[in-house]
């Protein structure tokens, strides 16, 4: 790319790390992945009860946690799962706790981690390397490939992979978006409050709601994403899905927080209260010639 990203906020995507270590952090994800699709193959499916498959011995316990997730605990060998939080975020839960296991139970990799990091950022670390296996443990990557086969790097595509591997959407993009080789930027879309520290301050649009992104992330070497919080024009295909409830690809643009509009065809797929966007940015050099950024 040799756009000058007029609009580049640091990707806020799980995993993405500062030095030190990046080979090693790096290295250790593509472990923590292959334990996790080792460990998936083997299962007779991927229900709850079905995801404690592998793990002999392991209890699963729902019961009220606060404000944690979960937990494993290897001495009594349970999983504890918090019963007041969401069924999706539960399942992606259960799964970041048995990659707890599975990373507790490959010494290789446990020992080249202690080696590397320490303190805190050992803890960040395997925080991290647990969402990468959770991840791939939901999204087999024979999953993303057939739905990004059957429908292409698109909104739809987004939606039907949040659905059939039962996550969020956010998980969801992520993960699509590590599979992606086009130049396509993901986001979701939702309607929120609008943002302001004076709410008096101005009439609040009908509805008191306003339509922003809450989460964006691009295929490897598209350089932009959209701050969440970026507002989205109503005039611009991702509001008029929303509006009709109809699907819509249409050369539009991006429409980043700086007013910069970056053309793009737009496939924006409305999904209940939300909306699946994928952007399909202007074409890379081995691509035939399209209208380049103003950049
Ligand atoms: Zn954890």
């Amino acid at each position: 790319m040799s756009d000058v990203p007029a609009d580049l906020p640091p990707r806020p995507a799980p995993g993405a790390d500062p030095a030190p270590g990046p080979d090693m952090l790096a290295a250790a994800k593509g472990r923590m992945k292959a334990l996790a699709a080792t460990y998936a193959a083997d299962l007779p499916g991927l229900d709850t009860h079905s995801l404690m498959h592998g793990l002999n011995g392991v209890q699963l316990s729902f019961l009220p946690m606060g404000d944690r997730d979960g937990a494993f605990d290897p001495e009594h060998s349970v999983i504890l799962i918090n019963s007041r939080v969401r069924p999706e975020r539960q399942r992606f839960t259960l799964a970041h706790e048995i990659s707890h296991a599975l990373l507790l139970g490959d010494d290789d990799l446990l020992s080249d981690l202690h080696d590397a990091f320490e303190g805190d950022r050992l803890e960040q670390v395997i925080e991290t390397l647990c969402n990468v296996g959770a991840a791939a443990l939901l999204m087999p990557d024979d999953l993303i490939a057939g739905m990004l086969a059957r429908f292409g790097p698109t909104g739809r595509a987004l939606g039907e992979l949040a659905r059939r591997a039962d996550v969020s959407a956010s998980t969801a993009l992520y993960a699509l978006a590590e599979h992606t080789e086009a130049p396509v930027l993901y986001a979701v879309c939702a309607l929120t409050r609008p943002e302001t520290d004076d709410p008096d301050d101005s009439p609040p649009p009908p509805g008191g709601k306003v339509l922003t992104v809450r989460v964006s992330g691009g295929a490897p070497g598209v350089k932009y994403s959209l701050r969440p919080g970026t507002p989205v024009p109503d005039d611009h295909p991702v509001a008029v899905a929303l509006d009709t409830r109809l699907p819509i690809v249409q050369d539009s643009y991006v429409p980043f927080r700086s007013g910069r509009r970056m053309p793009a065809q737009v496939d924006a797929f409305p999904d209940r209260q939300r909306v699946l966007v994928s952007f399909l940015l202007p074409g890379r050099a081995a691509e035939p010639a399209a209208p380049r950024g103003e950049a």
